[in-house]
């Protein structure tokens, strides 16, 4: 038993997956938010103080304050993730962890660097770098046009620190306070009338969700740069957030380009924690003017926040789903709301979600239907292969159209979404097919690397020399992949110059950097690729979009394939004839009338989500009802449905709310473990929040008896069931 005589009691939240707080006695008054230096068990770890108590019924360990000079986390932030937790039932301590980035996780103290800013010299104007020096020329330009933050610089060149200190000390450049210099903007082009006329139609104040309906190219990124430099302006913080793929290099020097004495922050999951924690930090202390992030940008600290993007609303890689299970979009949206400001949600092919709250007047829609550049639309024409035979996946007509397309020097691009050289690997003799020892998904054959690999668990193996079950020697690779259509492509396109894009080939940004420049520098005639490639990239001399074995999405479980579809081939169309060439999309396809491709023909989004919603509506699907999922696994199937079944015996029958039995997941074996799950679901969110509550409070209980090999989650908005 503690009392609060001699020391002040606080409630912290800890990196421990339970639903509570932990007691300890501070040595003064801390305020709420404040990070400290806790024992808990062997361990010394990172608390936030989340209250006080005058009493505590536990004997009090000390907490120490972090002393690193950092304000404790500010009030609408510790709001931010407490909803979060709520919302996506997950405990408060890990929730919180999750939001904060590496370095204020660890019981040590941050001392953020220093990101001074430079501005030439009366002497620097008058020195030029050497003409050969490509980068310092461009640093000097830079320099020269207005004040340069040294983060800033880091974009345009890699060594640009060494060199900034080698200019400081020649006298070049000098640092002029922190003081925000007046917002300088790069070169703007001239908006389009429809540009202007979107513009005009954005909200300026208070909470205003609005949808962006733009078709690719057509200059969506462009209002969004003018709504921000208004948001600047105006001395607030604006925060964009963009899928995981589209967060480029390209992507970031357009803006640093059009912001250049703007302190940018950048924040994803595979830069250095180093530099996410400091660009997380200078967000909080609002020297970060400007936020771009992936979805975990969605947590930084934005005192002066003025504005929100979300680009591609519809993407999915802006749902978390391990830990807390975020929809980085919804909780933009939730922030925007708490602060009062406007956000603005972009996409050529919205979500069926934002569709909707657009139809029924929640969410304002601004429409872009053109091309900014004035470049036509590509040509969508279907290749119908119900009797054409195929030549590793690639039919006569689309090889004749690439084969043109190279003739004229043009670039071409084959879309599959599928790495690796076949999906299967198959014995001619018995049927025996390669799978996975740890999970029930086909190993994919990569030929380049003599290996057979899963795609869900990472596990790899040599690929046999005969079949393990009858001693076939004859094993045939089943489908195509990206490794064999560009073998192919090479036979059947003699001289081309071709180049894979996927995860194999490009696994980090310097590589897209070096994969761009060869484009634009006319050394490669066709591109090979995933999603990868359908994502925001902008290739001029692209003419020729052939998309291959696409039809699966039509066949799939998943209710939300064919949404999906449709947005992949829109982008992936997108990228053909954005210059003045006009583009053509050919689809190979065994279902030419299908609804799907006849809309995709047309464009016609509307049409499509139309139809879609219809369809959701007659089978009572999201958006017209609400989910979770509840999923168990274990080392044996039996256990999982075992614990799923208590559950949802246990639960209560509450008004509207239909609780599914359980089932085997999709794939039941990931990783060696084996998965079921039970979906809920409601059209209304009340009464499917109670049962959400009841349901986190009897699976810890029932869960018990399984001991550590049971684990169970929930996912609210599930993204996949
Ligand atoms: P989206 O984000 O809708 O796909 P972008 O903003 O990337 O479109 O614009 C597509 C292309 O059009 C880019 O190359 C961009 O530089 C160009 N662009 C956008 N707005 C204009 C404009 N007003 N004048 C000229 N080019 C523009
Ligand atoms: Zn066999
Ligand atoms: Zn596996």
């Amino acid at each position: 038993m503690t009392d609060a005589s001699s020391n002040t009691i606080i409630r912290v939240a800890l990196d421990v997956p339970l639903d509570r707080t932990f007691d300890y006695a501070a040595p003064g008054p801390l305020a709420i938010g404040s990070r400290v230096s806790v024992g808990f068990g062997p361990r010394q770890m990172v608390g936030i103080v989340l209250g006080h108590a005058t009493h505590s019924e536990f004997d009090l360990k000390p907490a120490r304050p972090i002393e690193d000079r950092l304000p404790p986390l500010p009030d609408d932030w510790l709001a931010l993730v407490r909803f979060a937790a709520d919302y996506y039932a997950c405990a408060p301590g890990p929730a919180l962890f999750t939001a904060l980035p590496p370095a204020l996780r660890a019981p040590r103290p941050f001392i953020p660097a220093r990101d001074p800013q430079y501005r030439l010299t009366p002497a620097g104007r008058d020195w030029q770098p050497p003409r050969r020096a490509a980068r310092q020329c461009e640093l000097h330009a830079a320099l020269a046009a207005s004040p340069l933050a040294r983060s800033s610089a880091r974009a345009i060149a890699a060594d640009a620190g060494r060199r900034l200190d080698d200019w400081l000390a020649a006298g070049w450049i000098e640092e002029i306070d922190d003081q925000p210099a007046a917002l300088t903007l790069g070169p703007l082009p001239a908006l389009t009338v429809a540009q202007q006329q979107a513009l005009d139609q954005l909200p300026r104040d208070g909470f205003s969700p609005t949808l962006l309906f733009g078709i690719t190219g057509s200059g969506k990124t462009e209002i969004y740069l003018r709504r921000i430099a208004e948001t600047l302006a105006a001395g607030r913080q604006a925060l964009v957030l963009v899928p995981e793929i589209n967060l480029t290099p390209q992507l970031e020097s357009r803006f640093r380009a059009r912001f250049p004495n703007t302190v940018i922050a950048c924040l994803n999951s595979s830069q250095p924690e180093r530099a996410r924690s400091e660009a997380w930090v200078a967000a909080w202390q609002g020297r970060a003017r400007l936020v771009i992030g992936t979805r975990l940008g969605v947590f930084a600290p934005l005192p002066e926040l003025g504005l929100i993007v979300v680009d591609e609303e519809h993407d999915a890689s802006f749902k978390q789903q391990d830990g807390l299970r975020y929809s980085a979009r919804d909780l933009a949206i939730w922030r925007a709301h708490r602060a009062g400001v406007p956000i603005l949600l972009g996409s050529a092919t919205p979500s069926l979600e934002s569709w909707r709250h657009a139809d029924a007047g929640r969410y304002g829609r601004v429409e872009l239907a053109e091309r900014a550049t004035g470049a036509a639309l590509p040509a969508i024409h279907l290749i119908d292969i119900r009797r054409l035979p195929l030549d590793d996946g690639l039919s006569v007509p689309a090889i004749e159209a690439l084969a043109r397309c190279r003739d004229k020097g043009e670039v071409s691009l084959v879309y599959l979404n599928r790495r690796g050289y076949s999906p299967a690997l198959s014995c001619t003799d018995c049927g025996w097919i390669a799978g996975c020892p740890s999970c029930s998904a086909k190993l994919v054959l990569h030929l380049r690397e003599r290996q057979l690999r899963c795609h869900h668990c990472g596990h790899h193996q040599p690929v046999p020399h005969a079949c393990p079950d009858c001693g076939n020697p004859d094993l045939k690779p089943l489908g195509q992949g990206t490794q064999r259509v560009e073998a192919a492509l090479t036979r059947v396109l003699p001289g081309a110059r071709i180049r894979r894009i996927d995860r194999d080939t490009v696994s980090h940004r310097d590589a897209w950097a070096e994969v761009y420049q060869a484009i634009h520098d006319g050394e490669v005639d066709v591109l090979v690729g995933t999603q990868m490639l359908a994502k925001g990239h902008d290739f001029p001399t692209l003419s020729l979009v052939v998309a291959l074995n696409t039809d699966g999405g039509l066949y799939s479980a998943d209710f939300r394939a064919s949404e999906t579809l449709f947005s992949q081939l829109m982008q992936v169309a997108g990228r053909a004839g954005r210059a003045e060439r006009p583009g053509t999309v050919l689809v190979q396809t065994q279902l030419p009338e299908h609804p799907l491709y006849q809309a995709l023909c047309r464009h016609d989004y509307p049409g499509f989500a139309a139809t879609l919603l219809d369809e959701r509506k007659q089978t009572d699907m999201p958006p017209y009802c609400h989910q979770f999922v509840v999923r168990a696994d274990s080392e044996k199937l039996a256990d999982a449905r075992a614990f799923l079944g208590a559950l949802v015996a246990a639960l209560p029958a509450i008004d509207g709310v239909c609780v599914y039995d359980p089932i085997t997941a999709s794939m039941v074996r990931l990783e060696g473990r084996e998965r079921a799950q039970v979906l809920v679901q409601s059209a209304q969110r009340g009464p499917l929040r109670r049962m959400l509550a009841e349901l986190t409070a009897q699976a810890p209980v029932l869960a018990k008896p399984y001991g550590r090999h049971l684990r169970w989650s929930v996912d609210v908005d599930p993204l996949e069931l």
